[in-house]
């Protein structure tokens, strides 16, 4: 059966309550255990996938009239970069651009909150992955007051503004948040913390955040309300079990690229007559 990715969308006007979507669950997949059986049915789907994402992208490189964006964000640990490799495994790495969106800096925080995240969307024939983004300025930037809120308070309507017009000249946006549980977030936080190998990924500052959890919740839910449009919608991915969060994320950025109708170039007029020479 179809993977239906609407049930993941978040209908514009509607308002987010993350308290009524299961981290666990695994919307539109047959099941919902972590069986061997299931699982290698999801490693199976998702090598399709990634197949055809690499096809649809090599089409959009080769069209070159279209762009798309995909938005990431998720709590620290919410499997970010586990996403990126996987969805685009097997991409031409030529065609993805992956700008990731740290703490500004000084340049960056002299000037307005969008300066930074404009210059890389993408171009004609591009995907660009924003790891974090222009979202953080009413994340962050709210749970810990890093500017008043008569300033982010007016910037829903400032990012709403922003992506209508990046919509309006052509590029596709898609906005995926990975939801997950505060005790996943715990089991993969120690583990940084366990495994030598993933030493580097500890970060002390994730516990402050961790601290905050209700707060960015509520940030969240109010950016997911107040943000999801038709032309750029946002998906909350379930995302504890890592297997159906690889799938369900391919699935959006595959059925995207299909909706968009690209076409090859024309091939040359005389190609036909062309024999290369000995
Ligand atoms: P990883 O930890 O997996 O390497 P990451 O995306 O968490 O990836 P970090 O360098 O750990 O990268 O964190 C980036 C930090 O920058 C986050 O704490 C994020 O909230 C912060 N940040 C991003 N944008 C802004 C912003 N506009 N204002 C303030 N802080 C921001
Ligand atoms: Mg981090």
């Amino acid at each position: 059966m179809a993977f239906d990715i609407d049930a993941l969308r978040v209908r514009p006007g509607s308002k987010v309550d993350l308290s009524e979507v299961d981290p666990k669950s695994t919307p539109e997949w047959k099941a919902d255990d972590d069986k061997a059986a299931n699982r290698a049915a999801a490693d199976a789907r998702l090598l399709e996938l990634n197949e055809e994402i690499e096809a649809l992208q090599e089409l959009l490189y080769a069209e070159g009239k279209q762009r798309v964006l995909v938005v990431l964000q998720a709590m620290d640990a919410g499997g970010k970069d586990g996403t990126i490799r996987k969805v685009f495994e097997g991409v031409n790495p030529q065609g993805v651009k992956i700008p990731s969106f740290k703490k500004p800096t000084k340049p960056e925080l002299a000037r307005d909150y969008l300066w930074r995240v404009h210059a890389h969307v993408p171009a004609d024939g591009e995907i660009v992955v924003f790891n974090r983004s222009h979202y953080e300025d009413v994340l962050v930037v709210r749970v810990l007051d890093l500017v008043p809120k008569e300033r982010w308070s007016k910037r829903y309507d400032h990012i709403v503004d922003f992506e209508e017009m990046l919509a309006d000249e052509g590029t596709t946006i898609i906005k995926i948040f990975l939801h997950i549980s505060k005790d996943e977030q715990k089991e993969r936080l120690q583990a940084r913390l366990d495994e030598p190998e993933k030493n580097w990924k500890f970060e002390p500052a994730d516990l402050d955040a961790r601290s905050m959890w209700d707060d960015y919740m509520e940030a969240f839910e109010d950016a997911l309300s107040k943000t999801s449009t038709k032309q750029a919608p946002w998906y909350i991915i379930p995302a504890n079990r890592k297997w159906y969060r690889n799938i369900a994320v391919s699935e959006i950025v595959k059925q995207t690229l299909a909706s968009l109708q690209m076409e090859f170039p024309p091939a040359h007029p005389d190609i036909l007559n062309i024999s290369i020479p000995d």
